[in-house]
């Protein structure tokens, strides 16, 4: 597993690339929305809380970035056809993707697997596996469509070792890192499009509140300083790199 928190991007990386970013209104996705714009990409906004899109949006257009798009979604009740129509919005817009930032993630409960209800834990395979998977599925030729693809998913620590009570959430991620490995496979020698995980680590976030209540949020990197390995797997210094697990800090000493 490798870490490029020290890479130093070049201010113009993501120039003529257009990016999508699930989950792109809060936490991580925000963050990773406004940095590939400061780069240069055309950022498609993905999310369900349309206002927090809007303002991502709006802060997107004052910093004089390029001008990005809201594309409002909900992975829980999603449809194929839902992938579908977006797909062929994408296409009839921009002909192509060149980027895919799997961030959207939900956290259910931190709870003993005998107390954990089943619905939740379809809600929230739904939404940090199940959901992707089958957009992914539905933007794999916009993505053809690009000389120079990446697509990354989100993981977890707990997507690469089991611990108690973190049921489906650690589940969903393990599905993740399972089907990075089977799609990169896939498209290895015969696509140029590359897939690979990316565990943010502990990262200032509402999520990472609600996960570890007593925790002194000051301790924690900010989603603005992870932002190295986000750019370096979404820009051209990783074309070639699939079916790799990443680490966007090193583990907490
Ligand atoms: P946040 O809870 O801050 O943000 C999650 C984002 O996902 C929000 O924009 C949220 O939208 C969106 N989202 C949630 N459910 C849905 C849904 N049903 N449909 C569409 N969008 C949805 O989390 P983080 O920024 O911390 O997490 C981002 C990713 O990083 C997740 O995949 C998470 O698992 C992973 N991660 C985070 C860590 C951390 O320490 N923060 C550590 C390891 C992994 P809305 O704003 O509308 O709620």
């Amino acid at each position: 597993m490798s870490c490029k928190i020290d890479y130093q991007p070049a201010s113009n990386l993501l120039e003529n690339r257009v990016v999508l970013v699930t989950g792109a209104g809060d936490g991580i996705g925000r963050a990773a929305a406004l940095t590939y714009a400061r780069h240069g990409a055309t950022v498609i906004l993905l999310g369900r809380t349309i206002a927090k899109l809007e303002r991502v949006y709006d802060e997107i257009e004052a910093e004089g970035g390029p001008q990005p798009a809201i594309f409002p979604l909900n992975f829980e009740g999603a449809t194929l056809k839902d992938f579908h129509d977006m797909a062929e919005t994408l296409d009839k817009e921009f002909g192509r993707l060149d980027g895919l930032l799997h961030n959207a993630g939900l956290l259910g409960r931190i709870t003993p697997f005998e107390q954990y209800n089943p619905a939740l834990w379809e809600q929230v395979m739904q939404v940090n596996i199940n959901g992707p998977i089958w957009m992914t599925q539905a933007l794999l030729p916009l993505l053809q469509q690009s000389a120079d693809a990446s697509v990354v998913f989100t993981s977890s620590s707990v997507g690469r070792k089991g611990r108690a009570y973190w049921g489906a959430y650690s589940v969903s991620k393990f599905a993740t890192e399972g089907f990075v490995e089977v799609l990169a496979d896939e498209l290895e020698n015969q696509s140029t499009v590359r897939v690979n995980t990316l565990n943010p680590g502990a990262t200032r976030t509402q999520m990472r509140r609600t996960a570890y209540p007593g925790e002194d949020p000051l301790t924690l990197r900010t989603p603005e300083e992870i932002m190295p390995t986000y750019l370096w797997l979404m820009g051209p210094d990783s074309t070639g790199v699939s079916g790799q697990k990443f680490d966007a800090q090193p583990p907490r000493g």
